[in-house]
């Protein structure tokens, strides 16, 4: 049984069936343009153009060339300019959600934020102990 949904490029209704996440249509022309994005990455001068250069030459929205890369239909080990915005900083990456500089910033925030909250931590257990001891 299929569910409706808009589709994320024309806004038309289309039955999803868990295959492609736009209508018939759309996914059509997406196949299209992808074959003739694909035929101008085979080409051995073409190898390392960047997203920008593709666009301009196919006229392919970038974000599909993002969702590309994401799904490994096109593989950043053969064209090595291509890849998906960070979702941090809008670097291109080419896996997970982070590009690498900002995956290393977030892992030494957490580091400092464990630090920080060790810190206050202690702070609070001896300004506790101060009350107590004030007090008792
Ligand atoms: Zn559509
Ligand atoms: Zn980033």
């Amino acid at each position: 049984m299929g569910e409706v949904r808009d589709c994320p490029t024309c806004g038309s209704l289309f039955s999803y069936s868990g295959l492609r996440e736009v209508c018939g249509p759309c996914a059509t022309a997406e196949e299209k343009k992808y074959d003739e994005v694909y035929a101008f990455l085979r080409r051995r001068e073409n190898r390392a153009a960047t997203i920008e250069r593709i666009v301009e030459v196919t006229g392919a929205d970038p974000g599909l060339l993002h969702k590309w890369v994401k799904k490994g239909r096109i593989q950043t080990a053969l064209f090595p300019n291509l890849g998906y915005p960070c979702d941090q900083c809008g670097r291109l990456t080419v896996e997970g959600k982070l590009c690498g500089d900002c995956r290393d910033e977030l892992e030494n925030g957490l580091e400092l934020f464990e630090a920080a909250k060790d810190f206050r931590q202690r702070i609070a257990d001896s300004e506790k102990g101060t009350y107590h001891r004030g007090h008792n």
